[in-house]
């Protein structure tokens, strides 16, 4: 004022003063203090303008705090280290208490950090991670918002709602500190992957709809950034069991090749010195073909893999007698198996479905060759069908190494060795995929029951009726099963 008077000009200023207000409360503000002339045009006085530019001033903080939380999020791949430093970078800038919560594998929702600002330090410890779950049906707080994938503004916390936040046992000190909260989603492609929940004390202001707009907007951007960080996690995944896979399957083809052509060059050396083809020459002829045949299945579920991974796996629908099948197939596959025994259970009767007759001989062979390889020291394998009201129920039990309980619910995905199968017994993990997909194209289902030590059994079931046998109208069922590229 003093230099207005004396300089006689216009100052303005922009944010560099604040206010009081009558309830004490302080508030920035913009303006301009202009010289009072008389009619001399000499300084008389000073007229002061000023503007209350709170909202400006909470608008360009929220844009800097947004930009510095887009910085923050592209930072690293680690999508946890992120999150934390995002719940930090908030409090207590935006709100003085921050959880982010997330959808674990199992049911319940994990907590994966909470930051607090100073003001809360007291009752609150200040631990980055406090790891609870929350039950995801609790009806209000960080799991409903998960459940609804709405935002929702408690203007009050009650005990209730101080209950579902599912702090940690401190939780109770809080009371009466934290005044509102602000939940919102963070969602991803049409699916919730976790929430942000922010509180604010009662000396601070309430939560607003502009503060609504604002959570969602960080929420977005955060939500879009563990996306990224899980996809570019499952593309490592997917690149590192491509790469696993392809040099066992490299392996697994290599290995009947080399007896394969060992004994060809055997034979091949007898016959060009003109010597007969003796008992010797007659069994390493054996090998060459079961050898050959074990690479012919190889290379065909190989095939099947690909089909199945671009959706081009189909099956014929004509009229199979499943009891002549299996019982064929039984007599078949017995005189190959050496240190097996193959016994088998059919109906007398015709069991008639509509399928692709290949198809269902490979499922088989795939089950009978499991259960010889997995039974290395030989035994007893049990090949059986019964009807079970319209359905088909075909068993394959045998007495072998058997599968791990935590092994069970993975041996149809792709890949997939159980952990004994895999030290004992050499394989791709392809076979059991391809069987699966089969099995359903046929509109049935496969099953498995085993206890590791005490061998397996697996169920096939096929459904009987027209209506559930068909896939398609025109004629063939072709697979859908939406893999991954690898
Ligand atoms: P592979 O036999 O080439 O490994 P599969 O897809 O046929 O591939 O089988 C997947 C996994 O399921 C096997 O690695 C093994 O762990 C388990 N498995 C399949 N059949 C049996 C069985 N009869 N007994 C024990 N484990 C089995």
């Amino acid at each position: 004022m003093d230099y207005v008077l004396e300089a006689g000009v216009v100052l303005e200023f922009d944010n560099q003063a604040l206010a009081v207000s009558r309830q004490g409360q302080h508030f920035p503000i913009s303006g301009s203090c202009a010289p009072i002339r008389d009619e001399q045009s000499a300084v008389v006085g000073v007229v002061f303008v000023f503007r209350n530019i709170t909202e400006r001033v909470r608008a360009e903080q929220r844009l800097q705090l947004l930009a510095e939380t887009s910085q923050l999020l592209v930072a690293s791949l680690d999508y946890q280290e992120n999150l934390i430093g995002l719940a930090n970078l908030l409090t207590p800038d935006f709100a003085e208490w921050c959880t982010i919560d997330v959808v674990s594998n199992g049911p319940a929702i994990r907590r994966l950090v909470r930051a607090i600002g100073a003001s809360l330090h007291g009752a609150l410890r200040g631990d980055d991670t406090v790891e609870v779950e929350t039950d995801p049906q609790t009806v209000q707080g960080p799991a409903f918002v998960i459940r609804s994938g709405r935002a929702v503004l408690y203007p009050h916390i009650d005990n209730a709602l101080l209950a579902d936040l599912a702090d940690d046992q401190q939780k109770l000190h809080a009371q009466g500190l934290l005044e509102t909260l602000l939940c919102v989603p963070l969602m991803v492609r049409g699916g919730t992957l976790g929430s942000i929940s922010f509180g604010r004390t009662a000396n601070s202001k309430a939560f607003d709809d502009d503060d609504v707009v604002f959570a969602e907007e960080l929420a977005r951007r955060a939500a879009l950034a563990v996306d990224n960080a899980l996809l570019y996690r499952e593309a490592q995944e997917a690149i590192k069991a491509r790469d696993t896979f392809l040099s066992i399957a490299a392996h697994e083809l290599k290995t009947p090749l080399t007896s394969l052509l060992g004994y060809a060059d055997l034979v091949r050396r007898r016959t060009q010195a003109g010597l007969p083809i003796g008992e010797r020459e007659q069994r390493g002829l054996s090998v060459v073909v079961e050898q050959a045949r074990r690479l012919n299945r190889m290379v065909t579920s190989l095939l099947d893999l690909s089909r199945i991974q671009t959706g081009q796996l189909s099956i014929d629908q004509r009229p199979v007698d499943l009891s002549t099948l299996v019982r064929r197939i039984s007599e078949e596959v017995s005189p190959t198996l050496m240190m097996h025994t193959l016994v088998h259970a059919v109906p007398d009767e015709a069991v008639l479905m509509i399928g692709d007759e290949l198809r269902l001989e490979q499922v088989l062979q795939n089950l009978l060759q499991n259960a010889a390889k997995y039974s290395p020291h030989g035994s007893t394998i049990r090949l059986r069908m019964e009807v079970v009201d319209n359905w088909a129920c075909i068993s394959v039990a045998d007495q072998g190494l058997g599968i791990p309980n935590e092994a069970l619910p993975r041996i149809f995905n792709r890949f997939y060795r159980a952990p004994n199968a895999a030290q004992q017994v050499s394989g791709m993990g392809v076979g059991l995929f391809v069987v699966r997909q089969i099995v359903e194209l046929h509109g049935g289902r496969i099953e498995v029951q085993s206890k590791e030590g005490m061998g397996s059994t697996f169920f096939v079931w096929l459904p009987l009726q027209a209506e559930h046998a068909y896939g398609t109208a025109s004629g063939s069922s072709s697979c859908a099963a939406g893999c991954a590229a690898w």
